[in-house]
């Protein structure tokens, strides 16, 4: 997370490349109640850079989870992993929907660690997710 300013260019080639969703929780911007952010993937105070390979489109929600950690625990394995690189990891390698598509689920370490640490199942998102069912559009083409 960061506060320093992002050219509007970049910021539009990112909300392209996230066909205007998050990069995360995959939640679309048109239905969220504040403008999405830029993620420093690698943060700033990390040494990350601002640009496109380092930059996600994220909503605020997964944005202030992430803050800084580009690391978390999988419970499963025990171990601390790198989380979820949306500009060099494919999604669905990650996650998938569950039987239930309101929860999201992590398939590897990486997708376990990132659901955590963002907490890509937190209640807002489910009752979003749950709306977006009702009016098909959820889940969403990957
Ligand atoms: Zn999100």
């Amino acid at each position: 997370m960061s506060k320093q300013r992002i050219p509007n260019e970049l910021r539009d080639q990112l909300a392209a490349l996230s066909k205007n969703r998050c990069e995360y929780c995959l939640s679309p911007e048109a239905f969220s109640t504040q403008p999405f952010e830029i993620d420093h993937i690698l943060a700033l105070s990390l040494g990350g850079l601002s640009e496109i390979p380092n930059l996600a489109y994220c909503c605020r929600g997964c944005n202030s989870h992430k803050f800084n950690k580009n690391k978390a625990l999988d419970e499963i394995s025990g171990l601390i992993v790198p989380i979820f690189n949306p500009r060099e990891q494919s999604w669905q390698e990650h996650f998938a929907w569950d039987n239930d598509p309101c929860y999201m689920i992590g398939l590897t370490s990486t997708g376990r660690s990132t659901i955590d640490a963002l907490n890509l199942n937190r209640p807002k998102l489910i009752e979003l997710r749950g709306l977006l069912l009702d009016i098909h559009k959820h889940p969403p083409e990957i």
